[in-house]
């Protein structure tokens, strides 16, 4: 299926003018798709697989801002830490420690932010608000945190959906008013597909947008 050029255009200019960025989130759709949206002006494109993202970064202009949205091994960070603008889901000091270490081998320094467990499923990743707080008593010389990432329940319930995502924007604004240093501390990735409007309307700056844009993926992840 073919992007949804009526629906991008609708989408991005609405966004942006809440200052809401947009990334189209391409994983598991071909490099042509990708392409296509940028050819649209699209510039922040998310993937979930580090060997995906290689692949098709590898195969695309190199002005393309790349943000990993999956759960990043330690071990694969070494493979996307020469060109990775935004790491979305960190949620351990180990992991921390290791995009450090890449940040230092690459010379740059690498952008994160931590993912929150807001959702009902166990299954989820991310990090509760003791956990959090952990780990930004650590400072990492190359890495930055850039704010807070998460994802609310699979539910029609759309109460419940807002309430996670309010939860999410008061750890958000809690870590800022705790962390007056963590000046870059200024990105809320929260929205899907399904609830962007949702995330929105409690105050996300980031939204990560797949199907809507791409169509159906051919298999869920
Ligand atoms: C797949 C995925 C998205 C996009 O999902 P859509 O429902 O297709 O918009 C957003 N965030 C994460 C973390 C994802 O894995």
């Amino acid at each position: 299926m073919a992007i949804n050029i009526l629906q991008y255009s609708a989408l991005k200019t609405a966004l942006d003018s809440k200052q809401i960025t947009l990334v189209a989130v391409s994983k598991t759709k071909p490099v042509a798709d990708i392409r296509a949206l940028y050819d649209l002006g699209q510039r922040d494109f998310g993937e979930n697989y580090v060997q995906e993202l290689i692949d098709k970064q590898a195969q695309l202009p190199t002005d393309i801002r790349w943000h990993f949205i999956g759960h990043l091994q330690s071990n694969k960070v070494k493979y996307i830490a020469p060109f990775v603008h935004l790491i979305h889901g960190v949620d351990s000091a180990s992991l921390l420690k290791e995009i450090n270490k890449q940040a230092i081998k690459n010379n740059r320094t690498l952008h994160c932010l931590l993912q929150m467990h807001i959702a009902q499923e166990e299954t989820k990743f991310g990090l509760d608000e003791q956990e959090l707080g952990l780990l930004l008593q650590q400072s990492y010389e190359q890495v930055s945190i850039d704010g807070l990432m998460g994802m609310a329940s699979f539910s029609n319930d759309t109460n419940l959906v807002s309430q996670e995502f309010a939860q999410l924007k008061r750890y958000f604004d809690a870590v800022k008013a705790q962390h007056p240093a963590l000046t870059s501390f200024h990105t809320l990735s929260m929205g899907m597909s399904g609830d962007y409007q949702l995330a929105i309307a409690q105050g996300s700056n980031m939204v990560r947008i797949g199907s809507l844009l791409f169509g159906q993926r051919e298999y869920q992840q």
